[in-house]
This record gives C-alpha cells, sequence and structure tokens, in this order.
C-alpha cells in the first residue's frame, strides 16, 4: 500500500506522518518512511540544492526537472522494492506537490509537468493520499514559530524558511488551490482533511480512514 501525504507548507504534516509510522509500528505493520525531495543518497542532494535559500537563480524548468530527479531515484532506490516487499510505504510529498507547486504555484504547464513525473516515476501512482489544507496564513504562522533544529545544509534555524517557503502568500495560495483541484479531480484517492483543526483532530480523522483501507 503506497501512502502519500501533502498539503501547503506548515499544514502540520510531518508531525502527523511521524504518529501514523508510531501507530504502524505498534501494529507489527511493515512499512517505510520516507520523504520528498530526498528519501535516498542522490535525492537528499538534489534536496539541499533546490531548497537552499542562498541558490537564488533556479529557472522554473530545472526546478521541475530537479523534484523529478529526486522522484525518479526515489521510485527506483526505495518505494518499489519496499511495494515489492509487501511494506506499507508513507511518503511526504509526491507528484502532486509537483502539480501543486511548480505546475499552480509557478504557473507552469500542468500537463507537461505531469508528463515529466510519469516518466519519472515509470507510472507509479499512490493508493491513498491525506491532503492536510490549511490557509498560507495559517500556514506561515506555524513555519515562523518552528522550533527544533534547523535543516542540515538549508536553512541556519528552524524558523528560517527555505527557498520554496519563503515565497509569497499569492505564490502559497496559488499552491493551497491547485492541491484542492488536484482533490476534486480524484476525491477516490484523495482525502481532504481541515489542518486548521488541533493536532490530535487531525491525527484520529487520519487514523480512522487509515483503519478503513488497512481493515484494522
Ligand atoms: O514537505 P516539506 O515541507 O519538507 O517540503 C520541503 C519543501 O519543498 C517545502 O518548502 C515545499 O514547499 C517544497 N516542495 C516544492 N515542490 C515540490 C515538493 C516540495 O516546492 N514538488
Amino acid at each position: 500500500l503506497f501512502i502519500t501525504f501533502e498539503g501547503p507548507d506548515g499544514s502540520g504534516k510531518s508531525t502527523q506522518i511521524r504518529r501514523i509510522a508510531e501507530f504502524l509500528k505498534n501494529h507489527n505493520l511493515p512499512f517505510l518512511l520516507t520523504r520528498e525531495p530526498g528519501g535516498t543518497t542522490v535525492g537528499d542532494q538534489i534536496r539541499a540544492m533546490v531548497l537552499n535559500p542562498e541558490n537564488r537563480m533556479i529557472v522554473d524548468q530545472t526546478e521541475i526537472l530537479l523534484y523529478a530527479a529526486s522522484r525518479s531515484q526515489h521510485v527506483q532506490e526505495k518505494i518499489r522494492p519496499a511495494l515489492e516487499k509487501g511494506w506499507i510505504v508513507l511518503c511526504d510529498r509526491f507528484t502532486d506537490a509537483s502539480i501543486a507547486y511548480q505546475g499552480y504555484g509557478l504557473g507552469q504547464d500542468v500537463a507537461m509537468v505531469q508528463m515529466i513525473n510519469r516518466f519519472a516515476t515509470d507510472g507509479l501512482e499512490p493508493d491513498q493520499t491525506f491532503l492536510i489544507d490549511v490557509s498560507p496564513e495559517t500556514g506561515r504562522k506555524r513555519m515562523e514559530s518552528r522550533e527544533g533544529a534547523a535543516e542540515v545544509g538549508i536553512t541556519q534555524n528552524a524558523a528560517e524558511l527555505d527557498r520554496i517557503e519563503a515565497r509569497a502568500l499569492a505564490y502559497h495560495q496559488r499552491v493551497r488551490e491547485g492541491f484542492l483541484a488536484l482533490y476534486h479531480e480524484n476525491k477516490q484517492r484523495i482525502t481532504l482533511i481541515d489542518g486548521e483543526k488541533d493536532r490530535e483532530e487531525v491525527y484520529s480523522t487520519i487514523i480512522k480512514a487509515l483503519r478503513g483501507s488497512l481493515n484494522l
């Protein structure tokens, strides 16, 4: 079962995924917890490159291809092998993020972004996607009050925004609309969750849906 988590920056999805991993562990279910960009050695190098706020001159096409390059490596090296072993794969972001961030956010051709991603993933699609929706204003507030260690090689401290997060609220509003459009086109696959609600409520909504998919 291939499960992805999506949502605008500051939606709280990373916290939720960690708890869901705990839940699977407590049920003795084998799983792989991974993220994009990244998830592999090469992917993590791409992640540092694409998120570093000092890399000011990354053109849109390069950005699209870097995310896709991280993804193809990830699919072949990690995701497919785990699925073949019968493991559950929990992935923090996947193709939907490219459609929302680079397609809708940057205003690039969505059909082209989809095509590039079909090549990168060799057609692999998630079985289930949790989309945690928040407004750009809420997302920004949460990021700015973020605590803990900064991500090595990307920012100096946790409250500092990465290259994408630092974009204007109008950009993040387009990204949010992109995610919502994807939800309307893929209601079978995507579960929409209100990320403005408190953590416990978000968590219990996800767990309920997950129990259904896993027959638990
Ligand atoms: O999910 P996470 O917040 O760790 O993602 C890292 C960064 O990559 C975020 O700033 C996110 O907006 C950005 N991103 C992106 N396009 C993608 C995937 C992630 O701009 N396709």
